[in-house]
């Protein structure tokens, strides 16, 4: 069925219908149903056509948005699909999990015009789905295979985009990862009921049968030696993401009892996947029975507050030291919080974890917070109000405060690898690193940022992998060849 465009005065916007907040708390499965097709045409077919398309200068993989809605509007999904996927390796899991209302959907021209933005993840989400159930998505088969290997050291969204993107130059591509399954983040962080596993599994088997090689459970500096990797392969892709957990640093923060996000989301996860946790059997990381206090506000604090909802906490709070509009997460998640039954305690900092004499977490000791004027950031700062503490009773207390990067000169046993004042690799513009042929994409780079941007990078650094390569080659053919 064929649409005209522009439609966005007759048609108001609408997400593809989402479950009920009773329901979805009591199981891990995905809060949105799929679009049914005329919804996904009609959703579509709003899209104004505009001459500069705002959303695809705002999302950081330059989809061609405008075009592939306009297919859809005109029921051609096979060539929506084709062109979609062009321009992104995970359309989606980012159609998922993007917080779109700070990228494409945010700068939508119908947003800005209070028409309601094309819903233009969840259109992302249908085509890609639809490929997959359709069978168009299809392993990668280059067009020559060429002799260099290439070693990716990580295999999250920016080291999976990299090795498809190197299958499709041909070259031979060996992916090393410390976890048992390929996805990073996709896979331990980011919870099933926001990004299904099975998803982020079928990309896994695809890259496996377009030829990538992955190593599990090889921690590069531990394992192997990142000098063998660099002997071993004409050029070195690094995308470990950022793992040093922030903490606590008030009195009782060491109480039995507070966990560390990842501790707990890796635990939950692990548990959707049907893995043995002892540390959630014994109960010590699940929230089932308990007064749960998470402390941030961003994506991994509300994903850690609706993890515990789902497993069955007495009450849940999230405690956060600015107030909604200065939240660093996606406010539709925020949304889906509140309506699971999350208490949002704003503009309130940590002063004390209280434990018993057992070293057992009680509560949370609390101070109210006013904000001051933006810094030069133009983030406003949080400023405690004198006497104004109070206490939050808890069994359960979660860290979720963000993340810096690892050590990784020093993981690696390489000194030559420059970091940033933060600790992140430091990248030229073509995302080479200090030391000649070792590249870095992702979080290693940016810090904890967002799946699209390491698929960006991945493909990034590609294109400068192949430059490097190829004038390696051409200055020395026999130099580093495939093992
Ligand atoms: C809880 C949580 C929720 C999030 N939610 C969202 C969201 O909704 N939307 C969004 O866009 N982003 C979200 N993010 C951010 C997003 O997940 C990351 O930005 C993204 O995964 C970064 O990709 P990456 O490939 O750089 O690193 P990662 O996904 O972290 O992958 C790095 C991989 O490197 C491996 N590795 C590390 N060191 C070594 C080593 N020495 N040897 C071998 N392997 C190693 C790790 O095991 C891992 O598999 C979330 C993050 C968290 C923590
Ligand atoms: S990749 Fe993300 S930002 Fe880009 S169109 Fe898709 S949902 Fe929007």
């Amino acid at each position: 069925m064929s649409r005209d465009m522009q439609r966005f005065v007759q048609l108001p916007a609408a997400l593809p219908p989402k479950r009920g907040a009773n329901s979805r708390r009591k199981d891990f499965a995905e809060i949105y149903d799929a679009f049914a097709t005329t919804e996904a045409g009609d959703q579509a077919s709003r899209c104004a056509q505009c001459g500069i398309p705002f959303c695809q200068v705002h999302c950081p993989v330059q989809n061609n948005i405008p075009d592939w809605l306009k297919m859809v509007a005109e029921g051609r999904l096979e060539e929506a699909y084709a062109l979609s996927s062009a321009t992104n390796n995970l359309p989606e899991v980012c159609g998922r999990i993007c917080p779109q209302d700070r990228l494409c959907e945010g700068a939508c021209v119908l947003e800005q015009s209070q028409h309601g933005s094309v819903t233009i993840g969840a259109v992302e989400k249908y085509i890609t789905d639809t490929a997959w159930e359709q069978g168009w998505v299809k392993p990668v088969t280059p067009e020559r295979e060429r002799a260099e290997s290439v070693g990716i050291v990580g295999g999250g969204p920016g080291g999976m985009a990299a090795a498809e993107e190197l299958r499709k130059l041909g070259y031979q591509v060996e992916v090393y990862d410390r976890y048992d399954r390929i996805g990073g983040l996709l896979v331990y962080g980011i919870p099933n009921f926001k990004l299904d596993k099975v998803v982020v599994a079928r990309r896994v088997d695809l890259l496996t049968r377009s030829g990538v090689k992955f190593h599990r459970q090889v921690e590069v500096g531990k394992t192997v030696s990142f000098a063998d990797l660099r002997r071993k392969h004409a050029a070195i892709l690094v995308a470990t993401g950022v793992y040093k957990a922030r903490e606590l640093a008030c009195p009782g923060a060491g109480a039995a009892g507070v966990f560390r996000a990842m501790t707990y989301l890796t635990a939950s996860n692990r548990h959707g996947l049907g893995d043995k946790v002892p540390a959630f059997a014994d109960g010590s990381l699940n929230a089932a029975g308990k007064h749960v206090v998470v402390i941030g506000g961003g994506d991994t604090a509300m994903d850690c507050v609706r993890t515990a909802v789902r497993q069955g906490a007495k009450s849940v709070k999230c405690l956060y030291r600015r107030d909604r509009e200065n939240m660093p997460g996606s406010q539709r998640e925020v949304a889906n919080a509140v309506e699971e039954g999350v208490e949002f305690i704003w503009l309130s900092a940590p002063e004390a974890v209280l434990h018993d004499s057992d070293n057992q977490v009680t509560g949370v000791r609390a101070i109210r917070t006013r904000l001051s004027t933006a810094d030069a950031s133009g983030r406003a700062k949080p400023e405690d109000i004198d006497g104004s503490q109070f206490i939050i009773p808890a069994d359960m207390v979660i860290e979720a405060l963000g993340f810096d990067p690892e050590d990784v000169p020093g993981l690696f046993g390489e000194p030559g690898l420059a970091v940033t004042r933060w600790g992140t690799l430091r990248v030229d513009e073509s995302k080479m690193t200090s030391v000649p042929g070792v590249f870095a994409a992702g979080d290693i780079v940016r810090g904890a940022s967002l799946v699209v941007w390491a698929i960006r990078d991945g493909r990034d650094a590609t294109a400068a992998i192949h430059n490097y390569i190829q004038a390696q080659t051409s200055a020395a053919p026999s130099l580093k060849k495939a093992s």
